[in-house]
Formats: structure tokens, sequence, C-alpha cells
């Protein structure tokens, strides 16, 4: 049963300082709570321990910690991680641990369901949709940098928004968790290693400028043609590539920043050389890479992976064109834990 009980954890440090002090206590007194919030991720009360045992009570009548809960855990045999976590209401999303020889990635989620509708993403399927509060996408990625410390002795290095859901659509909580994570107060991890993966919101993109944010960015394209693009990504027809095209110009003007493109090519939809070409002129005109990334199928073939010799052709013609181009494996496909396969069949 969700209480009525606030979330403490939906207050600012200013509103946790005036609030003590309305109590008649010390404004530290907020700073000291706050810091068991969030830099030592309290689950309870009960573990503040250099807050007196009264005060603790006065806590628990007033507010609760609506803590994540790692409901279920599975290890991939390569070693990736899945977690279910269920949420305070019930709910229930899955972020990934992806370790490799000198990195491990969480790959974390932004909504419960998504608010999109990309045909081949396992995620645009479900029917309960949320967004999540910061702290539950906070709390997300504690979980699993303390599942690195624990599986593979070193912390947690890299956080991409690549789970299920549609970050900019969500973008103030996304934005502050963020904040949260980067923050000495919180994490203290570098954005430079945290990206955002959209399937490009223009609007947001711009904000994401203006905001003069220091994160990575990272574009779901899948085609720069709008009819195949429409066809694969209906929300194309209301936001179309060159709108979105604009979006990262102004982005690009910005920051500097180089934009990475996400890319699976599937035979019959997007495997021809005019496809390679329409990429191309789409991303040429600021630095870009391309990480061309391998399909996991989540249906009964409607979508095919293309071939190697597509594939090949794609990588060909970027590196051509002077666009850096990676071509990627998945991982976790044993335990569902690959992109587009979040959909909490557990
Ligand atoms: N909504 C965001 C982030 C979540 S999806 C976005 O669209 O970027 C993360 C990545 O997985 C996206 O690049 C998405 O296009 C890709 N993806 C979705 N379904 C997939 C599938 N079945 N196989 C491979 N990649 C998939």
């Amino acid at each position: 049963m969700a209480s009525t009980k606030k979330d403490i954890r939906a207050l600012t440090k200013n509103q946790l300082r005036t609030f003590f002090v309305e109590q008649g206590d010390k404004a530290f007194r907020g700073n000291q709570v706050y810091e068991w919030l969030w830099k030592k991720s309290a689950h309870s009360f009960e573990d503040m321990t250099n807050i007196s045992l009264e005060t603790r009570f006065m806590l628990e009548e007033n507010f609760v910690i609506n803590h994540i809960k790692v409901d279920q855990m599975q290890r991939s045999s390569d070693g990736t991680i899945k977690n279910a976590v269920q949420l305070h209401d019930g709910l229930i999303v899955e972020s990934v641990l992806i370790p490799t020889s000198t990195r491990t990635t969480a790959c974390v989620s932004s909504q419960v369901g998504c608010s999109l509708d990309c045909k081949f993403c396992a995620t645009s399927r479900l029917k309960r949709m949320r967004n999540l509060n910061p702290d539950e996408i906070y709390d997300q990625v504690v979980a699993i940098d303390n599942e690195s410390r624990l599986y593979y002795d070193r912390p947690l290095s890299n956080i991409v928004f690549m789970g299920m859901g549609e970050p900019l659509m969500n973008y103030n909580n996304v934005l502050k968790a963020i904040d949260k994570i980067t923050s000495p107060e919180g994490l203290g991890m570098s954005p430079k290693r945290i990206v955002v993966s959209t399937s490009g919101v223009p609007k947001m993109i711009r904000k994401l400028a203006d905001d003069r944010v220091r994160f990575k960015l990272a574009v779901s394209l899948h085609s720069a043609i709008d009819e195949v693009r429409t066809s694969i990504m209906p929300f194309n027809a209301t936001f179309p590539l060159k709108e979105l095209r604009s979006a990262l110009e102004y982005w690009y003007e910005k920051t500097k920043n180089r934009i990475t493109y996400e890319y699976v090519v599937w035979e019959g939809i997007n495997d021809k050389r005019k496809d390679v070409d329409a990429l191309v002129e789409f991303c040429k005109f600021a630095p870009s890479k391309v990480n061309l990334i391998e399909y996991n199928p989540i249906d009964d073939g409607e979508f095919q992976q293309a071939s190697s010799k597509a594939i090949d052709m794609y990588q060909a013609v970027l590196e051509a064109n002077h666009i850096t181009v990676t071509v990627r494996r998945s991982r976790g496909k044993d335990i569902d834990a690959a992109c587009g396969q979040l959909a909490n069949k557990a």
C-alpha cells in the first residue's frame, strides 16, 4: 500500500533545513538528514545513527523514504546483471549492469513503460505508464554501484539512460536525478560518464542545450528517411527529421559536443545504399559517431537483423565520409536484458 505520508526525498536540502527550523531544531540537522538520504542512501530513519531517537521518531511520523527494492536479480552467462526493481506503488522497472574488462555501465530506466511507440521495442508494448521520480532513478544507480562493488570489485564507472522509457519525456526528473548523481552530495560521478539516449524530441534537445547540460547525448535514429522512420517509429510523424536535425544543429552550436547516433540495420527496411547516403547527409553537419547496434528480436519475425554484408556497407560508407562508426554486439540476451527487451516478463 502506498503511504499518504510525504516522500522525504521530494524535499530539497533547503526545504529540509527549513523543516527542522520550524520544528525548533537547528537547520544543520537538515544537512545531516540530507546526507543520510542521498550520499549514504539510507533505507530507513532507523539507519540515521547520529540523529537522536526522538528526531528519528518525529521523521517517521511525518515522512516515508520510498526506496526501490531489487525484487529479482538475474545474471547472464556474459556477466550482465538485470534487476527487476519494485517501486513503492508496486510497479516494476528494469535496470541492467553491463561489465567489460575496464568498465561497469549501468543502463537505467526513466519511465514505467514508455510514452513512445517504436515498433521494434518491447517496452512500448507495456500498458502501464508513469514517470519515475528522481529518487527512483538515483536508487537504480546506487543499486548497480553496490552490485558492481560486490561482484566486480570496483565502483560503477558509466551510466546510460537506455533502459525503459524516453528520458526527455521525463525531463525535469531525469535532470534532477543526474544532478544528484553528479553532485558531491550524492555519488559525485562525472557528467562526462553519463549518456542520455533519446528517440529525438526536438523541443527538449533545444532545452538541454539551453540548460547547458554536461552529459552526453545519443539519438536513436534508425533511419534518416522520414517515410521509413515513421513506419518504425510512428511519433516521427509528429517530430519529423527536419525538426530533429535543426534541434541537433542548435545543440551542436551551443555545446560543441559530438553527437552519437544509435542505429539498427534491418533487412528490407533500411539496408540499402540510399539509407546510408541519407544517414551521412543527416549527420555530416557536426562531428558524429554512429553505433550500429545488433537487433534483439522481440517478436515473431517482423523485424530481422540485416546481413553482415549490409553492415559492412554501412561501415565502409560512413568511414569514407569521416564519420566514426562502431559495431556493437548485444549483451545479456539470455536474460532478456539487451536493448529493447526490457519489458518485465519475469
Ligand atoms: N527512449 C530512449 C532510450 C531507451 S531505448 C531512446 O529511444 O533512445 C535504448 C536503445 O535501444 C535505443 O537506441 C533503441 O532504439 C534501442 N532498441 C530498442 N529496441 C531494440 C531492439 N529490439 N533491439 C536493439 N535495439 C533496440
